[in-house]
């Protein structure tokens, strides 16, 4: 895990940046076709960062055939299989080698603490990479049963032209886990990065192609959902999409593949979870801190964010106590700030939907414990860690994702 520097040293690196904002395309930077662009926040201080090419579907048209090109030139797709693991295991040198720069970038870029990025989402990016550039030549086909005048074999074998799309709590990890399997089989790959958070994706497109993995091998389009995320799920030339985000636009993705190729489509979409605590568990110190962490991290941007905590009715009282306590320890502020546990919530449209969840918490007759309310930072997208107590699976808050830092204690 890398040290941490200080806040002066981490705005100095921020006022320093260099961040890309056209899309990344068979090799190079290029605006949109139609020469649009559409602004990036930063949302600890309301201020825009950049303006980032705004794609459309032609733009995927134009990606779809550098990448059915490069598969097809076999310059990767066939490449000996140590070969591309040598690319990867550089591309995550390269990455390790930029780390301070592109983890200042991700925080500017999402509002996530600077804490987080330097010592989990950057880490955890690499490790990813290298993960599956090792396994690339340790993971063998199958010999099937057969009788002796046949030879059955299983063979993997890289699917051709995969589409990523990706969600804004995780920019950088989302685009490891998705790129890395991708790329070590063999494929082509065009990511489109969420809207809010295109900027570590472009600058990843650039170092690969440092780390020698041919142009048109990997493409990011950044651009809005319906523009560019639905022209790749009705693509013919896509023949995978692997989905992070919200349920109701994975739904869509099926859509658009039973509409258009039948293209393989996977994804992982949005979640709403409990901590169970019975009135046999025996350390409640350490029962508390793994919930309030659960809950808040990542501003509980999470699709794993514990949002409920369950628990027996005999150890509700001390094991509230024992969270406030815990709670106390986390510090919402300036991302930039390594002391800061929590920053930015995303977007307006997000921070407005998590004050309406804890307005219907309030109106619906939870009891509010902690926080509850926005913090006034000035134009940035800041709200308190905020604990209800007296919940029922009635309210809202029990039922629908809030991905805020909310969570809601509820006795059995
Ligand atoms: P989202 O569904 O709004 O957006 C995800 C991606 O889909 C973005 O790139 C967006 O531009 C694109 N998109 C949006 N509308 C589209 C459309 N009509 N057609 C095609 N593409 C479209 O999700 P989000 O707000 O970025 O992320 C939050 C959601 O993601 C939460 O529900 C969360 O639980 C989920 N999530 C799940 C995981 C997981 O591992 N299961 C991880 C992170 C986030």
């Amino acid at each position: 895990m890398p040290d941490l520097l200080t806040h002066e040293e981490y705005q100095a690196i921020g006022n320093s940046l260099d961040f890309p904002t056209n899309a990344f395309i068979n090799g190079q930077f290029q605006a949109s076709k139609s020469g649009n662009t559409f602004e990036t926040i930063n949302p600890a201080t309301g201020q825009v960062i950049a303006k980032i090419a705004a794609c459309n579907a032609d733009d995927v048209d134009h990606a779809v055939m550098k990448a059915r090109e490069s598969f097809d030139q076999g310059h990767w797709s066939k490449l000996h299989p140590s070969e591309r693991k040598e690319a990867l295991i550089k591309l995550s040198k390269l990455i390790k080698r930029n780390i301070q720069e592109l983890a200042v970038m991700e925080s500017i870029d999402s509002g996530k603490p600077i804490r987080d990025c330097a010592t989990i989402d950057l880490p955890e990016t690499i490790d990813c990479l290298l993960w599956h550039a090792e396994a690339v030549d340790k993971i063998y086909d199958q010999t099937a049963p057969a009788g002796e005048d046949a030879l059955a074999v299983i063979v993997r074998e890289p699917i051709g032209v995969v589409g990523c799309v990706l969600p804004w709590n995780f920019p950088l990890l989302m685009l490891a886990w998705k790129i890395a399997p991708a790329l070590a089989a063999g494929n082509s790959v065009i990511v489109k990065p969420a809207e809010q958070t295109s900027m570590t994706a472009l600058r990843i497109g650039e170092l690969a192609i440092e780390a020698g993995i041919p142009a048109g091998v990997l493409n990011i389009l950044p651009g809005m959902g319906p523009e560019v995320g639905e022209p790749m799920g009705r693509h013919h030339g896509i023949d995978a999409v692997s989905f992070t985000g919200s349920t109701e636009v994975g739904r869509l993705f099926l859509e658009f593949s039973a509409q258009s190729n039948l293209k393989k489509i996977i994804l992982e979409c949005g979640g709403k979870n409990p901590a169970v605590v019975l009135s046999d568990a025996d350390n409640l110190d350490s029962v508390a801190e793994h919930c309030v962490a659960a809950a808040l991290w990542n501003m509980g941007q999470n699709c794993t964010a514990n949002s409920r905590l369950i628990v027996h009715k005999d150890i509700k009282d001390t094991l509230l106590e024992k969270v406030r306590e815990k709670m106390a320890d986390w510090h919402t502020g300036d991302p930039m700030d390594p002391d800061n546990q929590l920053g930015a919530i995303i977007s307006q449209e997000q921070y407005d939907k998590i004050l309406g969840y804890i307005q219907s918490a309030k109106d619906e007759g939870a009891e509010l414990i902690e926080g509850g309310n926005a913090i006034e930072v000035g134009d940035g997208l800041f709200i308190e860690p905020t604990l209800f107590a007296g919940v029922t699976s009635k309210m809202t808050i029990a039922k629908e994702e809030i991905f805020g830092p909310v969570f809601a204690m509820m006795v059995v």
